[in-house]
């Protein structure tokens, strides 16, 4: 069938609709002080990028531990390309489980100390399937109320009741459970998932794991830990929270991402032989898409090596160094318990649109900092999120105080 130049204009108008509805749905973002870009940045990841031929001190990345361009990364990297190619073929079900994923599974499973681990291309996919896995539309889901958004719209997916407590309150999350306990009958038993962080990604606090523990001990709860800003700084051998809480043997389900401290990208869940063998089989983040490439998966493995290692040792004490300079700098009020060591520190603006003011003000003076809004944060709680890394020097540090001082005063620290 010919189409017709009538048809063309009628699918010319159409095309223009859809254009114009999205138009305005813009414009009310840009309105409302949350319309956002994409920023080229044309070098690597680091304490200075390169933005625009300019180049930025830089307090965004979540490369805490500097590992992104580490040489031994890089070297691990280029030598999957050579032995494994650039791309991995398939789902691992299918023809794609290469050694490289293998070898960062095993890599991973002694350095969280579980009896197994197993990685996705993103930590995103890594909830999105475990969650959906677990939980059916018979059971609940219990989530802090500033859990990352990959974990509540994997509750959503999996159609278990969504239940939401309080910020850190574990006087909610119990009446909760309690509540939940009350939907047993003699034929039916809900499965009951709690989901918590533990260094909380746009607050850097903690949770009060090990009462979190017992809590869900008591109500014989499941525990999901998203361990996303921990793993690499918290703990003796910098496996997290739970390593630090001594809580590591009590979560069923540990969640972490590679694209953070381990300086890749994927990511992973550990815990039981069973639990991986499940996910293995029901995961559908996991079956239904093409296994990461051999090279994220290499680099992935030298970066939980290093880590584990001397140097990971040092890393991770430099960047404790660097956490207590920045707090300083910013003015923020140093916080107690194991807190005080998370490498995440908001300044809270409040207003959207003064928060994307004072980033772009701190940008003319060289630093590049992202203005946290809603979505990513409750409407009103805008703040410019500093992140520490282990490269951050002193000279950078000062450089920072300069380009705060020029700024209006109108900002706190929670
Ligand atoms: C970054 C992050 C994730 C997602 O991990 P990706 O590997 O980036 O998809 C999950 N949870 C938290 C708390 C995060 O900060």
């Amino acid at each position: 069938m010919s189409v017709t130049g009538k048809g063309r204009s009628d699918a010319r108008a159409r095309v223009n609709d859809f254009d114009q509805e999205l138009t305005a749905r813009l414009d009310r973002l840009r309105q409302d002080g949350l319309w956002r870009e994409l920023r080229r940045i044309d070098s690597a990841q680091g304490t200075r990028v390169q933005i625009g031929g300019r180049s930025f001190l830089n307090f965004s990345s979540n490369d805490y531990l500097g590992l992104a361009t580490h040489p031994a990364l890089r070297e691990a990297a280029i030598r999957a390309i050579r032995d494994f190619g650039t791309g991995s073929g398939a789902s691992r079900l299918i023809c794609g489980s290469l050694a490289p994923h293998h070898g960062l599974e095993e890599a991973l499973a002694v350095f969280k100390g579980t009896a197994a681990a197993l990685t996705f291309s993103t930590g995103y996919a890594a909830a999105v399937g475990t969650i959906a896995a677990l939980l059916g539309p018979d059971d609940i889901i219990v989530v802090d109320r500033l859990v990352h958004a990959c974990c509540i719209d994997a509750a959503r997916l999996s159609g278990a009741k969504l239940r939401v407590f309080g910020h850190n309150d574990l006087t909610d999350l119990e009446s909760i459970l309690a509540w939940a306990a009350g939907k047993t009958t003699p034929t039916k038993r809900p499965r009951v998932l709690i989901v918590t962080e533990s260094v909380f990604s746009m607050d850097g606090d903690t949770a009060p794991l090990r009462a979190l523990v017992e809590l869900k001990e008591r109500y014989g709860a499941w525990l999901m830990l998203d361990e996303a800003h921990a793993t690499g700084m918290f703990g003796d051998h910098r496996r997290g929270l739970a390593e630090a809480e001594g809580v590591t043997d009590r979560v069923e389900i540990q969640m972490g991402t590679l694209g953070k401290a381990f300086g890749a990208s994927g990511g992973y869940i550990a815990g039981s032989r069973a639990l991986i063998d499940l996910l293995i089989n029901r995961a559908r983040s996991f079956i239904f898409s093409t296994a990461p490439v051999p090279a994220a998966a290499a680099a992935a493995r030298a970066g939980v090596e290093l880590v584990q290692g001397e140097e990971g040792c040092l890393r991770a004490t430099q960047l404790q160094n660097v956490v207590r300079q920045l707090r300083a700098t910013l003015g923020a009020a140093p916080p107690t318990g194991p807190a005080a060591m998370s490498a995440i520190i908001p300044l809270i603006i409040g207003d959207e649109g003064q928060a994307v003011v004072h980033a772009l003000a701190l940008r003319e003076q060289g630093v590049f900092v992202p203005a946290i809004r809603f979505p990513t944060v409750a409407r009103g709680s805008a703040r410019l999120r500093f992140t520490a890394t282990a490269s951050h020097s002193a000279a950078d540090l000062a450089e920072l105080d300069t380009a705060l001082r020029a700024l209006p005063r109108a900002t706190s620290t929670p």
